[in-house]
């Protein structure tokens, strides 16, 4: 392909990492983005620079969020007894879809997964001990999916739960989601059944 002038080239370098996106997609897009009126251009411009400016994790479920604690958080008809762990904010959105949960959640942000020294890694998990120790939460119902990592990542923080807090309530979806799938690819009907049907951890 010849060389593209660099205003076009960023643009293009910066799409065509997006999921999904390719270099020929990437350049069609930023094609199609010259093409509109100048003023819908700069609004796009705008509002991905607004994402960074104006969007934060919330302080209590690391939801995004432009108020903390996020609307979920600082609703006072949502239960506080409960904490639904996920591993993204995708799983949090199919879940919260699903209406049937009316409990908090607690977002970590990808899975943790045990080192070679037998320990867990990631900030978030401190977080979460915190999360757990400070308030009211009296059960955990861990919803990472059906997928090893998921698997593993369960017994790893069940473990964690189960030292700081020996009376917490710990439980993960039931297994009627297929194998290797995630929480946030899982439909509705069957969300609601593996949370119905949630299996205790001992
Ligand atoms: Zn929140």
């Amino acid at each position: 392909m010849r060389k593209l002038p660099e205003a076009l080239s960023a643009v293009v370098d910066q799409l065509s990492r997006l999921p999904g996106f390719g270099p020929k997609s990437a350049l069609r897009a930023a094609m199609t983005f010259l093409r509109w009126p100048e003023g819908e251009t700069r609004r796009l411009g705008a509002a991905i620079y607004d994402l960074r400016d104006k969007l934060h994790l919330c302080a209590h479920c690391g939801a995004l969020t432009d108020v903390n604690p996020c609307s979920l958080c600082s609703d006072p008809a949502r239960s506080r007894d409960m904490l639904c762990v996920t591993a993204d904010w995708d799983s949090m959105l199919s879940i919260e879809e699903g209406g049937f949960y009316s409990g908090l959640y607690f977002i970590l942000g990808g899975l943790p997964a045990a080192t070679a020294g037998g320990r867990d890694d990631g900030a978030d998990l401190e977080r979460l001990d915190e999360r757990i120790t400070g308030g009211d939460v009296g059960e955990v119902v861990l919803a990472l999916g059906a997928t090893v990592e998921a698997e593993q990542a369960e017994s790893l923080l069940s473990a964690r739960l189960r030292r700081r807090r020996p009376d917490l309530r710990i439980s993960r979806l039931a297994q009627g989601i297929n194998l290797s799938q995630e929480v946030r690819f899982v439909d509705r009907d069957t969300l609601r059944q593996s949370f119905k049907y949630r299996q205790s951890l001992e």
